[in-house]
């Protein structure tokens, strides 16, 4: 564990980018890394049925990032996929982002064109200039019925809060649309890498400069490293500053069970990623993988998924509390020198798979701007 450059914690995006970055430049790179993969929540692997699945829930990289979308394709080949997500609501199946399709199927109207679903919608919202929280984002794009049908239950079942306890943001993560769009997402980049995501961190990690230890827990190993220039750290802050006397505010976390079934049966739902919004069931969705690139094979596999409390942290919860805890670990963070924190759980952020990428290269950019070029975006 000597003689290493650069130290890293966590090879999940944010930590394989900054390795891949500085091995290039010639620094030898140790990455300590607790599970047994690479890849963070990103790690896939072909089930017993030969179908490529994620361990950690649905991937779908999506950015209109042409710096992010250029890194990603020099470690992976990719193939256009556009997301879709339909929901089950009532006795009926509806896409979801809400659009034309959805508004006809659940209030049976007969919209056709842009300015009649426009009209739709200005009947039925509730205004607010700036919605304070998730329960006012939501009124204000579509009312209060698909309120209720489609978002506040979800919501509860995904964060253990309603919407109002939420910032704006997080529900306004998905679009409303006013036309037959059923795209999950709008970027202009929507695409899987052939082969998943693991082969492709593989690539990201290939340069002999890198060394990784896996199954290690950097908090018990830490004493034993000798001197570096630099660590990045990307695992949750506070566990980070864990002794740390004048933290104790723990931040909220949500994980997720995921149960899985085979099943002996060609297929179990229409599509990739069906969601449960209302009361009736525990879980948030249900993720049927061989559909992601039309895989093939007789039998299939589904995943339930409960967000729970414990586990495995992987959504910090987006709320004015949480950001004024958080402001206390980021100060002891400051503190540091040569100690930088980066990613989701370490900058306590809802990132998106491209906003990751980004803040690790734009991470490396502002550290070594001296030698290197911008990856642009
Ligand atoms: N959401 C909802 N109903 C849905 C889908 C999403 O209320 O059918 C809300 C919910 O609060 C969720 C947020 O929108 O946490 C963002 O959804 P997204 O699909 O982006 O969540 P992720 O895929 O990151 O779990």
């Amino acid at each position: 564990m000597k003689n290493f450059n650069i130290v890293i914690i966590g090879a999940g995006i944010s930590g394989s980018v900054l390795a891949e970055r500085y091995a290039a430049m010639g620094k030898k790179v140790l990455i300590i890394e607790k599970r047994d993969h690479i890849a963070g929540n990103c790690f896939d692997f072909y089930d017993d049925n030969g179908i490529l699945t994620s361990k950690y829930g649905a991937h779908l990289f999506h950015t209109n990032d042409e710096g992010v979308w250029d890194y990603v394709n020099q470690f992976a080949d990719w193939y256009p996929w556009s997301h879709r997500v339909i929901a089950r609501v009532d006795d009926k199946t509806v896409p979801i982002p809400v659009n034309i399709t959805t508004v006809n199927t659940l209030f049976r109207t007969n919209i056709k064109t842009e300015t009649e679903m426009q009209d739709w919608l200005e009947k039925n919202r509730i205004p607010f200039d700036q919605p304070q929280n998730g329960e006012e984002a939501v009124l204000n794009k579509v009312g209060e019925v698909l309120y209720n049908k489609m978002f506040k239950h979800y919501t509860k079942k995904q964060w253990d809060k309603y919407p109002a306890e939420l910032h704006a943001s997080v529900l306004e993560r998905i679009p409303v649309r006013d036309n037959y769009d059923d795209r999950y997402f709008s970027d202009t980049y929507q695409a899987l890498p052939k082969g998943g995501y693991t082969k492709m961190f593989e690539n990201i990690l290939a340069n002999p400069n890198i060394i990784i230890l896996l199954n290690t827990d950097y908090f018990e190993v830490q004493d034993q490293l000798g001197e570096y220039e630099k660590l990045f750290y990307t695992g949750p802050i506070d566990r980070f500053f864990q002794f740390n006397e004048n933290l104790k505010e723990k931040l909220e976390y949500r994980s997720i069970n995921f149960v899985t079934e085979q099943l002996d049966q060609e297929y179990f739902q229409e599509n990739s990623v069906v969601n449960y919004p209302g009361e009736e069931v525990d879980f948030t969705r249900i993720v049927e993988y061989k559909h992601f690139g039309n895989q093939q094979s007789e039998k299939t596999s589904i995943v339930k998924e409960y967000t729970v409390d414990e586990g495995e942290p992987y959504y910090p919860v987006p709320n004015d509390k949480n950001q004024e805890i958080y402001a206390q670990y980021k100060a002891e963070a400051d503190k540091l020198t040569d100690v930088y924190f980066v990613g989701r759980l370490a900058n306590y952020k809802y990132f998106n798979m491209d906003q990751a990428f980004r803040n690790a290269l734009d991470l490396f950019f502002d550290l070594e701007r001296k030698d290197n070029v911008k990856v642009s975006g």
